[in-house]
């Protein structure tokens, strides 16, 4: 099948907030950009209750915040490209292509913000009771819980921040952390502690998911004992950190040894014309903030890189 072919200045891969950050700087830039993804546009912070660290937003909605950010990059004219199934990335040479379906978009630059997805437990019964007990997302998941027990695993921003959400469905709140120190923020740590629906179970590791039709038990081993006990709950939610979303180009570009891409300060890659942005990328904080201001910089980056490909056209 001959496919359509759609040509850019940049191509931005993924829709968060450093896919769209990254459009308005690109788009004012002069730049014809397109942007890209295979899920609806948000990113991850579509599926966040609230956000309360984003400068001018004391406290805002992440759906919210994320449409803003979406009316935002349609006053620029970037064209929009939502839920497309990329078959194929070709990063190298100088022209990259984003192979989809019946569409080959192609551009002398690409911009990577695919972002970070949660990492997985890899414990049986996981992958089983996903959908009919274990759940990645507790805004979109949460009311199915009224009443219930759940239980959430991790000791980070996410995990407490989630564990404190969905006390407003389940009568109680199991969190399981593998240790006694906690990582989240220490607002975070405390709205959690004090709340009187959450109990803490400290040094100790899920290594099964039980359950019949949907879950029933979590299997919780003591890090020091090594003792199991088994809990009672309905529900169980991960949430133990991210990895990066870099299925279709890991085997193209240099990643650093947790895979998250490998970019200097001006948000380049180990490849000309290809820049990473936000939580794909390795970075020390992954933030709203910090991925939009990436967005800003690899933008910034990618102008001066096709201006520089224009000049030596006229040279
Ligand atoms: P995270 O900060 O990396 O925390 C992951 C937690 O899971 C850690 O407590 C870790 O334990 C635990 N863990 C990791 N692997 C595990 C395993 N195999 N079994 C059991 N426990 C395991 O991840 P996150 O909470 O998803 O946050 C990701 C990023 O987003 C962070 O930068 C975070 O600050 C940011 N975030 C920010 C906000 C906010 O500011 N409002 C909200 C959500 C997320 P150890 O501590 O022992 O390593």
């Amino acid at each position: 099948m001959i496919k359509k072919e759609l040509n850019y200045d940049v191509i931005i891969l993924g829709a968060g907030p450093a896919g769209f950050s990254c459009a308005i700087y690109t788009a004012r830039g002069n730049l014809k950009t397109a942007v890209l993804d295979v899920n609806m546009f948000g990113g991850q912070p579509s599926n966040y209750l609230e956000i309360e660290n984003y400068p001018g937003f004391p406290i805002i909605g992440g759906c919210e915040l994320m449409e803003k950010f979406e009316q935002h990059i349609d006053k620029f004219g970037v064209e929009k490209f939502p839920m497309v199934e990329i078959k194929n990335i070709k990063l190298q040479g100088k022209i990259k292509a984003v192979e989809c379906n019946d569409t080959v978009y192609k551009a002398p630059c690409i911009i990577i913000a695919t972002g970070a997805s949660n990492k997985k437990l890899n414990i049986n019964g996981e992958e089983e009771f996903k959908c009919r007990g274990v759940s990645y997302c507790a805004v979109c998941d949460g009311a199915f819980y009224k009443d219930k027990t759940v239980t959430v695993i991790g000791g980070g921003n996410s995990a407490l921040e989630e564990a404190v959400y969905l006390t407003k469905y389940a009568k109680k709140v199991y969190v399981v952390h593998r240790r006694n120190d906690f990582r989240a923020d220490k607002t975070v740590q405390e709205r959690a502690l004090n709340n009187s629906k959450i109990e803490f179970i400290l040094n100790c590791i899920p290594v099964e998911i039980q359950g019949d039709n949907t879950v029933k038990n979590i299997v919780l081993e003591n890090i020091a004992t090594k003792e199991k006990t088994i809990l009672e709950t309905q529900g169980v939610f991960p949430y133990i950190g991210l990895c990066p979303n870099t299925d279709l180009i890991q085997n193209q570009i240099k990643l650093n040894n947790q895979g998250f891409i490998e970019t200097d300060i001006n948000m380049q890659t180990s490849i000309e014309g290809v820049y990473a942005a936000g939580d794909v990328r390795n970075t020390l904080l992954r933030q709203v903030i910090t991925a939009a201001a990436d967005g800003a910089i690899a933008a910034q980056s990618a102008v001066r890189y096709i201006e520089s490909i224009k000049e030596n056209i006229k040279v």
